[in-house]
């Protein structure tokens, strides 16, 4: 990858509309204005992320399947060769959505925080989202199942963990309680809780938020061997701490930039993937010239100064909130001052106990 040929990938935030309440929601989605395109505009903003020539395109958000016309939109992804991936909640899952997600992307992310539902609930901040989470990997499972029977190309659908401390006991069952219901299932991702957005509040930090030794632990060669021992022989157990997809603070040093392009739901390019602040508009300008000018915000005097000192999760999240105020505009300050009145403290008050 470098500034020269675009980002390796893409992450869209196609809508910040979303029925849960994620206490880690990196786009405080669901508690704010969706931003999003209309049906044409969302094509045209594929088709600028197309001549970046990414390798795989992430249609995140929000919810993604909220979203009037995103099978079109990926499809139009896909037919001009870009890879797409999509994470879904499956709150709104239904029969024909999980055909049509088989037959659009080349890869299906079903969330799921928790191996129970007290846990995947409380995490997710609405009652019944690990049944309904359940519910859309059962569809999922069967279409993969009609698919092979047909000798279609199969459908590579998994299971993506937002790892925090409520749950960080929990990823062996997983494994072994979750994972084998699920026949044609094929990845569990253990992904750390980047400390960016919600996650990056002082409180998430105290309760929430992976201590050092916890991501030591989660990324361990180790640790990785024994949940995938424990997993179905068809299924792929990853962990990451998530430096590959997003700047990391600790390798800043050896990176000369990040690889993935972070879009908003209207368009506007971020400058960091993790944090506030955008650089202009894939409706009006051209999407190498955003990267570029995104690649050269690390370069930034006050982002060096910021992350230089970071050796450790908090003061990583100590950072993000540094930089999100100071890059943010008026707008992104008043909605991080609401965040801690919004949240504090009930919301983490039965995690600690
Ligand atoms: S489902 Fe995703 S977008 Fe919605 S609140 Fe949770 S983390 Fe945020």
């Amino acid at each position: 990858m470098s500034v020269s040929s675009g980002p390796e990938v893409v992450v869209w935030d196609t809508t910040y509309a979303c029925p849960l309440r994620c206490s880690h929601c990196y786009s405080e989605s669901g508690r704010r204005a969706p931003r999003q395109l209309s049906h044409e505009d969302m094509l045209r903003v594929a088709d600028a992320l197309v001549t970046l020539d990414p390798r795989v395109v992430v249609l995140s958000g929000g919810e993604p399947l909220v979203v009037k016309g995103v099978f079109e939109v990926a499809g139009r992804l896909a037919r001009a060769g870009v890879k797409t991936a999509v994470y879904t909640s499956g709150w709104i899952m239904e029969p024909w959505m999980a055909t049509e997600l088989a037959k659009t992307f080349d890869e299906v992310i079903v969330s799921l925080d928790g191996a129970t539902a007290q846990v995947h609930d409380r995490i997710r901040g609405r009652r019944g989202s690990f049944d309904r989470a359940l519910s859309a990997l059962t569809m999922l499972d069967a279409v993969a199942r009609e698919r092979r029977r047909r000798q279609r190309t199969p459908l590579w659908f998994g299971i993506g963990c937002v790892v925090v401390r409520s749950n960080f006991p929990q990823l062996a069952e997983f494994c072994t309680a979750i994972a084998p219901r699920y026949p044609e299932l094929r990845s569990v991702t253990f992904n750390a809780a980047v400390p960016e957005g919600l996650a990056s509040r002082p409180e998430f930090g105290h309760f929430e938020l992976l201590d050092d030794a916890q991501v030591a632990e989660l990324t361990s060669p180790g640790k990785l061997a024994r949940l995938q021992e424990l997993a179905p022989d068809s299924v792929r157990v990853f962990a990451t701490d998530n430096g590959s997809l997003v700047m990391r603070p600790n390798r800043f040093a050896s990176r000369a930039d990040s690889p993935v392009m972070h879009v908003e739901p209207d368009g506007e390019v971020r400058a960091l993937s993790v944090c506030e602040g955008t650089v202009g508009n894939l409706l009006e300008e051209s999407p190498l010239e955003l990267w570029r000018r995104g690649t050269s915000r690390l370069q930034d005097p006050f982002v060096v100064e910021t992350l230089s000192a970071v050796r450790t999760m908090q003061e990583w999240a100590e950072a993000v909130r540094r930089m999100d105020y100071h890059f943010g505009s008026q707008e992104v300050r008043s909605r991080i001052d609401r965040r801690s009145v919004r949240t504090n403290p009930p919301e983490f008050s039965a995690l600690a106990l």
